[in-house]
């Protein structure tokens, strides 16, 4: 049920805030360098942390650095409402991926102040560490770590390129907190994210419905061949494993198309060895990643890929080993809570459609502890991971108002509330 409220967010708040925060590790491309665990990142959480206590809320810190700020309801029995995103940012990211989440809920906080709501359930926004992946090597820390698929000493261990492991860099800056991060009974989870994709700018919607997550497979593939000297190797001596990569190569894409607008297909890292130009290449390593949101259609990829790759591997006289790194299931949202988003877009008249997320958000190990769903905003050429990311003040403003009244609806209405024992770990999760 949504609550009929004709309250607004404060949209110019917001857009200070969501400037405020870029300007921590601000690059000189106008976008954000605010690595997980290092410095930036804690003076963006230190701001952050001030903004919370500013608004009245209580911020609790667990081992693993997510943060939670809390506004207490008028029953203290109720399970919490959780909302948020992520503060860390891609090496050369921009200013809206992540940030946006946590400022509007942020904002939503300060906004119940002035309005004077208390909700019956108590409300708390959440920061997760480390989404992004690009220091560590792992996304999804945070909420992985919180939800049970990751194991926090595992996690721990991780380094960076210098050598820095999670554990130090966490005892380093100050990040880490006392309380040990382990799923809590809650009653949603609501993140709000930039759609990193085109679809809603090119059809002119200002919200998109997110109903669930592609399921993906990833891969890591050797192809041995024979390294020769290109001068004297006629072609039937040839065992060139560049060549047979290449065509394994437009195999992924091919098989990516056949499945229309639906599939994703993408080889994004090669090597080449010995990588000189005057010897035939005996040897490349590469990655190849699938995505669709019916898994069905991924097992198929996999199945047509493995075995049409190795085809060409025979052809060409090369060995072509495939090392499934691992394999997400689609993840389907809440139907209750997507029906909330949807019924809130509705009844504010914005242009809206249902959307798949193409990337993985914290939402998507969240969902497997907590009632889940996403709301996403345009951004300007579906452009992100990347410094020019932009995106308009009243679509974050929009954006806002539905996590807003999502929250707020779902804060105010009464249910009775069963405590149903949490999902178990499930095994064909990445493990770090
Ligand atoms: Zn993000």
């Amino acid at each position: 049920m949504t609550a009929r409220t004709n309250q607004r967010v404060d949209g110019a708040r917001l857009w200070c805030s969501l400037m405020e925060m870029a300007a921590v590790g601000a690059t000189p491309k106008g976008g954000v360098r605010r690595l997980a665990l290092s410095d930036l990142d804690r003076q963006g959480r230190d701001l952050f942390r001030t903004w919370c206590e500013d608004a009245g809320l209580t911020v609790r810190i667990d081992a693993i650095g997510n943060m939670f700020a809390r506004r207490e309801g008028r029953d203290p029995t109720r399970r919490p409402i959780l909302f948020g995103s992520h503060l860390d940012s891609q090496p050369s990211g921009g200013k809206f991926d992540g940030a946006l989440g946590v400022l509007a809920g942020l904002e939503l906080m300060r906004s119940l102040n002035d309005l004077g709501i208390t909700t019956e359930a108590p409300l708390e926004l959440v920061n997760w560490t480390d989404e992004e992946g690009s220091r560590f090597g792992h996304s999804l820390m945070g909420s992985g770590v919180w939800s049970g698929v990751f194991d926090l000493n595992k996690v721990r261990g991780l380094s960076d390129l210098d050598g820095v492991t999670v554990a130090q860099a966490l005892a380093e800056t100050g990040i880490e907190g006392p309380k040990r991060p382990e799923a809590f009974p809650a009653d949603a989870f609501f993140e709000l994210h930039i759609e990193q994709g085109p679809i809603l700018e090119q059809e002119g919607k200002t919200i998109g419905i997110v109903t669930g997550a592609q399921a993906q497979i990833w891969y890591d593939a050797v192809v041995l061949g024979q390294d020769a000297h290109a001068g004297t190797t006629p072609p039937a001596a040839r065992r060139d494993a560049l060549v047979a990569t290449a065509r394994v190569i437009e195999l992924v894409d091919r098989l990516m198309r056949s499945c229309g607008e639906d599939g994703r297909g993408t080889v994004g890292q090669l090597s080449v060895v010995p990588n000189s130009r005057n010897v035939i290449p005996g040897e490349v390593r590469f990655s190849v990643e699938f995505r669709h949101f019916d898994e069905h259609e991924v097992e198929r990829l996999d199945e047509e890929f493995s075995r049409e790759a190795a085809a060409i591997a025979d052809f060409y006289g090369v060995s072509l080993s495939l090392h499934r790194l691992f394999r997400i299931p689609a993840q389907r949202f809440d139907p209750e809570c997507v029906a909330l988003v949807r019924q809130v877009a509705a009844r504010l008249g914005l242009p809206a459609r249902d959307i798949i997320s193409g990337a993985v958000h914290d939402a998507v190990y969240v969902s497997r502890r907590v009632p889940t769903a996403m709301i996403f905003t345009p951004c300007k050429g579906g452009l992100s991971h990347n410094e020019a990311e932009s995106i308009l003040p009243e679509e974050a403003e929009t954006g806002c108002q539905v996590l807003f009244e999502a929250v707020v609806a779902r804060a105010s209405a009464t249910r009775p509330e069963a405590d149903p024992p949490l999902a178990g770990r499930s095994s064909d999760d990445p493990s770090p």
